[in-house]
């Protein structure tokens, strides 16, 4: 998966190059590091030797005035100018120091600016990791989504599952075996009614004897036929519905009627005046 997205390999190339060169950058940090520990050692070096050089002018200027002393001049002179070497000596090494000194600057800048560089490839690093694992999300989700569009069914022939995409125009009923075999099954025939010739498949429960289009004829006038016939029905519902009614009318106006004679008659024999 990873192989086929032109922009998946674009972003794990862009991680390996920027890997490569925070893998440049350490090794430039170290090397600098390594630099500076070296000068800072060197100064630790030259303090040890100014150490022993004043403990050395102290003892030779000790031996100079025990010398005096004692009288040797000779021996006393001697120790002057040893002490004198070395304070020559002494004064060098504090030049070097010095020097060594600037020289630790320097380093210590290099070491620096190479750790911030680091640090910057780092930030890149990073970067190009979340875009990479983001395209891999992305893609990861959009293929689930892809599967979930395959589903199976059984062939209508001989039941083994058939995979199929829920996107396909065609979704097939049948296996490729059962689908090649069905084939043979396919037969030309002529229309009864209009003579076109039409195909047939031999294992159909009804073969029709005429075409699709003739079927459709056929089918459409006999649904015109029973629209009509229901029409018809309605309407004969509607008129009995009409004689029901004023029948039942007439009987109501009948029979008020009579109830009225009847009323008239009880109020003429309750008239004590009659
Ligand atoms: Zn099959
Ligand atoms: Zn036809």
């Amino acid at each position: 998966m990873s192989g086929k997205d032109p922009e998946l390999s674009r972003l794990g190339e862009a991680l390996s190059s920027a890997r490569a060169a925070y893998a440049a950058a350490k090794k430039k940090t170290d090397e600098t590091k390594a630099h500076l520990n070296e000068t800072g050692s060197r100064i630790q070096t030259f303090n040890a030797k100014i150490a022993d050089l004043k403990k050395s002018i102290d003892a030779e200027y000790n031996a100079m005035r025990s010398e005096r002393a004692a009288g040797d001049r000779d021996a006393a002179e001697g120790h002057r100018t040893a002490a004198q070497a070395m304070q020559e000596e002494l004064t060098h090494v504090y030049d070097t120091k010095k020097a060594c000194f600037s020289k630790l600057d320097e380093a210590r800048d290099a070491f620096n600016k190479a750790l911030d560089e680091q640090k910057s490839f780092r930030d890149i690093v990073q970067k190009a990791w979340d875009a990479f694992n983001e395209r891999l999300e992305f893609l990861k989700s959009e293929n689930a989504k892809e599967q979930s569009k395959w589903k199976e069914k059984p062939c209508r022939i001989c039941g083994m599952p058939i995979r199929y995409n829920v996107e396909w125009k065609h979704i097939p009923n049948l296996c490729k075996d059962c689908f090649e075999k069905d084939k043979e099954n396919w037969e030309d025939r002529t229309c009864a009614k209009c003579g076109k010739t039409f195909r047939i498949n031999k294992g159909w429960e009804h073969i029709p004897t005429i075409c699709g289009d003739c079927r459709k004829i056929v089918k459409a006038e006999k649904a015109a036929r029973e629209a009509d016939r229901a029409a018809r029905q309605e309407a004969k519902a509607q008129k009995a519905e009409e004689i029901a009614k004023a029948a039942e009318s007439e009987r109501q106006a009948a029979a008020s009627a009579l109830v009225e004679v009847a009323n008239e008659a009880l109020v003429e024999s309750a008239d004590p005046t009659v």
